[in-house]
Order: structure tokens, then C-alpha cells, then sequence
């Protein structure tokens, strides 16, 4: 990912790709703690334009927030850094990669007096999943690792070091030939997947695990809208495993896998084992959205 052309956003001015590097005695790099975001431009008839871009930069700000970390930028420099390195990498569509993190100034985990360093890149990516998989589905495994617990790492905040935990149970799933891991809580309720919240389609109702454990998707939130749109019910509860084997349809949403049916869990086929009906539908309306075909939400949709 490092050796390439193009311009990175690093500490309030472009600089190139290969020169946007820090030290190794990089405080973040040693204690995990850094914030960060995934967002995506599409490309739309009025030309590029990435996707909820002031919720992204809020939750990116909030995440700072919930682990007391003063990122020297407000909410307007960021929305503008990362319009700025969409235009100057001549991008039509990508995605975004903002991240802030403590510098190299002191070791010790304490970051105090460590400087708070903030990046933006972005680069196109396909489906994150595989273009088949939006298609076709995914075959999931349940993670023998839990989910943090709400009081062991903060789940509102979107945080390099959570994603230690989730590297676990990708590559527990992958490693045994499937495609993505679920994560259940500490509990043993549905969480997440590793990267993507989770619905599930039951008697025509959409169903949502409490977001407990899992992290709020900017996705997931928009599935609401389009939901109520389309005049699908929307139900938030504890979900368990087994009402994912039994589920008519499941998918998972995240801003990278986007809308992603799943028609395996466990070995146990969901539903007809494949993009079930609503699925399908909630799918075409997020990508009808995301590229402005949608003129109810031209307001998340921000040109660059
Ligand atoms: N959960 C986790 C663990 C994620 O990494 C993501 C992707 N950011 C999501 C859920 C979905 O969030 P969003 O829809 O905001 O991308």
C-alpha cells in the first residue's frame, strides 16, 4: 500500500504517497490507540461524492472523544482534508481512510505528551467482500472469540485495537475456508461480524441485534432509512446464533462490505442459500443511493 503515486493528507497539507510515513517508536503503533474511519465516494451524475461524510467525521471525532484524545482538527478541516485528497488523487470513486494517532514524542503508556497525528488517505476499492459475494452471498462462521465486553473497550469508538480482536476471527473463519466470522458478546448474544453489523429478515420483518457490543454503522443506520422507505419493520433485540440459522435472509452492512448477503452460517444454509428477496432490495436501494439516484437523501451525498 506504500509504494504508489498519489497524494496523502498528513497533519494539514498533501503530501506524497511514499513520504506520508512516521517512526517506529510511533506511541500508537506500540499501544494501539488510534482512531479512525472508512468512508467511501461514489461516483454520482453530479459527479463524485462521498457518502455521509459529516457522520463519518463526527464518529471519527467522538471516537477522539470517548478515549480523550485531542485531535488538533475541527469537524469543517476534516470534511475538507478528505474532499481535498479525493480531488487531488483524481479519484471518481475510493475510499477514505482518515486516521489520528499519537506520535513518536514519548513511550510509556501514557500518551501524554505524545502529539496527536492525523492522516487521510484514499484509494479505489472494489467490493470488499468480492463483487461475487454481493451477488451470491457469503458462508460465515461463528467466531470462538467474543466481542468485547461494553466495559473493556469503548464499541462506539471505531479503534485501531479493537480490530486485534477481530483480525482473531477472520482469521479463524477464513483459515477454515469460510468468508467472514460473526462475533458473538461476552454473553454469547449476536454482535457483529469483523468488520460489518449484521441483519437478519424473518416473516418480512428486518431484525437487529442490539448494538451492545457492536460498533453503530453509519451503514446500518442508513438500511433504517431505506427500511422505513420501503415499508419494511424494523425490529432491534437480542439476537442469538440460532436465530441466524433460521432466519429467512441475513446480510451484513459496512461502509467497505456494503451490503453483503450471507447464506451460510455454521454450515447451516439461510433460508434458500442465497440473496434472499429483501436483501436484494435494500441492496439495490443503498446503491441507487450511494450513487444519487435517490433524491430524498441528496443530502448525504457531499461533491467534492
Ligand atoms: N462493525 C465493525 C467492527 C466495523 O469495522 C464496521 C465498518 N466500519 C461496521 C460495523 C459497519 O460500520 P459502517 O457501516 O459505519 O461502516
Amino acid at each position: 500500500m506504500s509504494d504508489r503515486d498519489g497524494f496523502i493528507w498528513y497533519d494539514g497539507k498533501l503530501v506524497p504517497w511514499r513520504e506520508a510515513n512516521t517512526h517506529v517508536l510511533t506511541h500508537s503503533l506500540h499501544y494501539g490507540l488510534a482512531v479512525f474511519e472508512g468512508v467511501r465516494a461514489y461516483k454520482t451524475d453530479l459527479g463524485t461524492s462521498i457518502f455521509r461524510l459529516k457522520e463519518h467525521t463526527e464518529r471519527l471525532l467522538n471516537s477522539a472523544r470517548i478515549y480523550q484524545m485531542a485531535v488538533p482538527y475541527d469537524k469543517e478541516a476534516l470534511v475538507e482534508a478528505q474532499k481535498e485528497v479525493v480531488r487531488a488523487n483524481k479519484l471518481e470513486s475510493c475510499y477514505l481512510r482518515p486516521i489520528a494517532f499519537y506520535g513518536s514524542e514519548k513511550m510509556g503508556v501514557s500518551p501524554k505528551g505524545a502529539k496527536v497525528h492525523v492522516a487521510v488517505a484514499a484509494w479505489e476499492w472494489g467490493a470488499y467482500l468480492g463483487a461475487e459475494a454481493l451477488q451470491k452471498g457469503i458462508r460465515v462462521k461463528t467466531s470462538s472469540f467474543a466481542r468485547h465486553h461494553v466495559n473493556v473497550t469503548m464499541p462506539r469508538a471505531k479503534l485501531a485495537s479493537t480490530y486485534a480482536n477481530s483480525i482473531l476471527a477472520n482469521l479463524e473463519a477464513t483459515e477454515d475456508g469460510y468468508d467472514e466470522a460473526l462475533l458473538l458478546d461476552t454473553e454469547g448474544f449476536v454482535a457483529e461480524g469483523s468488520g460489518e453489523n449484521i441483519f437478519l429478515v424473518k416473516d418480512g420483518v428486518l431484525v437487529e441485534p442490539e448494538i451492545a457490543s457492536a460498533l453503530t454503522g453509519i451503514t446500518r443506520s442508513t438500511i433504517h432509512s431505506l427500511a422505513a422507505d420501503l415499508g419494511i419493520k424494523v425490529v432491534t433485540k437480542r439476537v442469538t446464533r440460532d436465530d441466524v440459522y433460521i432466519a429467512d435472509e441475513a446480510f451484513f452492512t459496512g461502509t467497505a462490505a456494503e451490503v453483503t448477503p450471507i447464506r451460510e452460517l455454521d454450515r447451516r444454509v439461510i433460508g434458500a442459500g442465497q440473496c434472499g428477496p429483501v436483501t436484494a432490495r435494500l441492496q439495490q436501494a443503498y446503491f441507487d443511493l450511494v450513487a444519487g439516484r435517490n433524491a430524498k437523501y441528496g443530502h448525504w451525498l457531499t461533491q467534492v
